[in-house]
């Protein structure tokens, strides 16, 4: 060839991608070169934006959003209902002589007082304060939502009352993240690691969906409603042959998922992967993993953008927890690992001594964090929708284990043995002086009913509900995780500092951590039943229910421990607990009412019109003189069941009357029974609702 450089081929993906966002390449366009220096400083290093250059920055962010077709900006948050929230004002200002132009201040980048009184605060706003102020988050970049007509630059930001609670997801979890990091800082310090960066986690969180059609959708009071079927008796093919999984992708979805993908690419969103789940018309997104705090916010806004995109598509995308009764329901993994000073994920296990005693100090640190804190971990996956599926044999139980796969757990019993030999394996591991073999990925990728698996360089709790924010799980695993290391550190150091050597210090921390927490660890099924009797055994905590996961929230002990990482006071930790059992109850009560109405007046009365026109062959075929044995059967049948809807509605009634939730999840079970059963006997243009088989089938 001639030309000695190839000209580089830009792919249009390249092209696009981050498009929407004012990251560091638009931001070093864009801003001076001090100004830049200091903002991507701040991003790497969270901490408050040097006030020197906000007036920069907002002009440069406003130009760069007016470019491109913005005409408003608002401040982006995460508040407790578990969502996301937007405030939108124009960037116009009155320019005097009857026009307007664009404008906007650093005060306006910086802070928002959205007020915002009617989100949920668990008492921490009394009315007299009921202000809500946001305040910008730097550490994740501003983007552009395009709508229909003109576009919107968002501002990620904390949300918070008068005096600083946190009434949001982000800004705790910005806490625990810092509180982790503190941690991981010091360990690499005890570590004698020279730090190139400051330490962080990471996340790369799965995201599980379903798609059916909007008509269908539009005529499902439930749906529409409560976001899943309270009604719908399984079809005779569901997820049987297993062919959906990772099956071909069907034209229109994939026309979804294409354009899913490219939005969220423009967004610097760097969506990975996309297949079929196991249900049908069930579906998966997972990401490359980023910062975990920008994972946060990115998946945030992917359950945002599915929605949006899914209904362009004349689809619905449902992230119901349980959409459909009987079938496989939908959850989040939550890949989750440390970065250390080093720069290196402390969770992949090292090919030189040195590496791996970092790795099993994280691994033990985990290990302790985790059988620590258990019931604290189950509460952060406690919600109404997820009820229906931990415990269930498709997801994993409420009893929180840890998975390591065998080759690691022998690493683990060796280091535990020390120097005495091992019975299982014969070996011993010696901190500082051995390495650990390589693992093989997918032997620990295997077992897929662990709610907390080791998988090769990271850890995945799986046990979030596909709706849920990633955030409250992170800031749980962070914090618990942050006091484990707290204590190892704290030990090793003063160990140190007794002239005890190092590696002998860390060796006996761990052998102590595995001795106290190995009662966690566990690789068999955890779908078994003897899963759960031995689980009992150990003592570990099995809560079946909501209420029941999160009474720990109350606890002193739980208290204590978010206050002393400065993760979450008191008050603001009491008002999660006020708040995520106030949700309970009302999704309950409005659950158990949406099944009432569909059982009076969309069910019952199809009920007794087949009534009716059986009644009436029954008659019309004896008048004739002949016998109707076969319609007088299912009159039998279709009365009998019509009596038992009948008083499940009434149990119903009761129920929502007594504002009982266990009540009415029972009286919603008792009322669907009878009318599942129907569904299978009234003739199928009498019924009045789409079936499962029409919506999980027909996309
Ligand atoms: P699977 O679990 O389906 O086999 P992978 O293990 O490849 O798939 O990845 C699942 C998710 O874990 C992806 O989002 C990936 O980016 C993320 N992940 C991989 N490594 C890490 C890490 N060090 N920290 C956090 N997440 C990670
Ligand atoms: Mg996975």
């Amino acid at each position: 060839m001639a030309g000695k450089t190839s000209k580089k081929v830009v792919s249009a993906v390249e092209a696009m991608y981050g498009e929407n966002v004012f990251g560091l390449n638009a931001m070093k366009k864009a801003l001076s070169k001090k100004a830049f220096d200091s903002l991507s400083k701040t991003m790497n290093n969270g901490g408050a934006l040097d006030p020197q250059i906000a007036t920069e920055v907002a002009g440069a962010m406003k130009d760069w959003a007016v470019a491109k077709g913005a005409t408003h900006f608002c401040h982006w948050f995460q508040p407790l209902t578990g969502t996301t929230a937007e405030k939108h004002d124009s960037f116009i200002s009155p320019d005097g002589q009857g026009g307007v132009k664009m404008e906007f201040s650093a005060k306006e980048l910086i802070q928002g007082e959205p007020d915002a009184s009617s989100f949920p605060s668990g008492g921490l706003r009394a009315t007299f304060e009921a202000r809500g102020y946001t305040a910008w988050d730097p550490t994740s970049p501003a983007f552009i939502k395009e709508g229909a007509e003109g576009a919107t630059l968002c501002i990620p930001t904390i949300f918070c009352g008068y005096h600083g609670e946190a009434l949001d997801k982000k800004a705790p979890l910005l806490r625990s993240i810092a509180a982790l990091a503190k941690q991981m800082d010091r360990a690499g310090k005890m570590f004698g690691v020279k730090p190139v960066v400051k330490s962080y986690a990471t996340l790369g969180p799965e995201q599980e969906y379903f798609l059916i059609d909007k008509a269908f959708y539009e005529q499902r009071l439930d749906l529409v409603q409560t976001g899943r079927t309270l009604f719908g008796r399984k079809p005779a093919r569901h997820q049987q042959m297993e062919d959906h999984y990772f099956g071909a992708i069907r034209p229109r979805i994939m026309a979804f998922m294409e354009e899913l993908d490219q939005t969220l690419w423009k967004l610097g969103m760097p969506s990975k992967t996309r297949h079929n789940e196991v249900a049908p018309a069930q579906f998966e997104i997972a990401p490359i993993y980023e910062r975990l705090n920008l994972a946060v916010d990115h998946n945030m806004m992917c359950m945002d953008v599915m929605k949006q995109i899914a209904d362009k598509h004349g689809l619905v995308c449902l992230l119901h927890e349980k959409p459909f009764a009987g079938v496989n329901g939908s959850g989040k993994h939550n890949n989750w690992s440390v970065v250390g000073t080093d720069g290196k994920n402390w969770l992949n296990p090292g090919s030189s001594p040195h590496e791996n005693a970092k790795f099993l100090f994280t691994l033990c640190a985990i290990i302790k964090a985790v059988d620590e804190n258990a019931a604290l971990l189950r509460a952060t996956v406690a919600s109404p929708g997820n009820d229906h599926r931990l415990g269930a044999n498709e997801a994993p139980p409420a009893i929180i284990s840890v998975f390591l796969g065998d080759q690691l757990t022998d690493i683990i019993e060796q280091l535990e043995s020390g120097e005495a030999k091992s019975a299982r394996s014969g070996g011993t591991i010696q901190i500082g002086v051995d390495v650990i073999p390589t693992l093989p990925r997918d032997a620990t990728d295997r077992n897929r009913t662990s709610p907390f698996a080791f998988t090769g360089n990271k850890f995945e709790f799986r046990a979030l509900g596909s709706n849920m924010s990633p955030s409250g799980a992170n800031v749980a695993l962070n914090t618990i995780v942050a006091a484990a290391m707290d204590e190892m550190c704290t030990q090793i150091e003063s160990d140190v500092k007794a002239k005890k050597d190092f590696n002998k210090s860390l060796q006996a921390v761990l052998q102590a951590i595995i001795k106290k927490h190995k009662r966690v660890l566990f690789n068999g099924d955890n779908y078994t039943e003897e899963w759960h009797k031995e689980a009992e055994r150990r003592g570990l905590p099995n809560f079946k229910t909501t209420p029941e996961a999160l009474k720990v929230l109350e606890e002193e002990k739980t208290i204590a421990l978010f206050e002393k990482y400065a993760v979450f006071s008191r008050k603001e930790l009491l008002s999660r607990y006020e708040i995520y059992m106030h949700n309970y109850k009302s999704v309950l009560s409005y659950e158990a009412e949406c099944a009432r109405t569909i059982a009076v007046t969309q069910i019952f009365p199809a009920v007794v019109e087949y009534q009716a026109v059986l009644a009436a062959t029954v008659k019309a075929v004896e008048d004739a003189g002949a016998k109707a044995a076969a319609a007088k059967d299912v009159l039998g049948k279709v009365c009998q069941l019509a009596d038992a809807l009948s008083a499940g509605i009434k149990a119903l009634e009761a129920s929502i009357e007594a504002h009982n939730p266990e009540k009415m999840k029972a009286a919603m079970l008792q009322a669907r029974a009878a009318a599942d059963e129907l569904e299978g006997l009234v003739p199928a243009d009498l019924w009045p609702l789409p079936t499962y088989a029409e919506m999980l089938f027909l996309y």
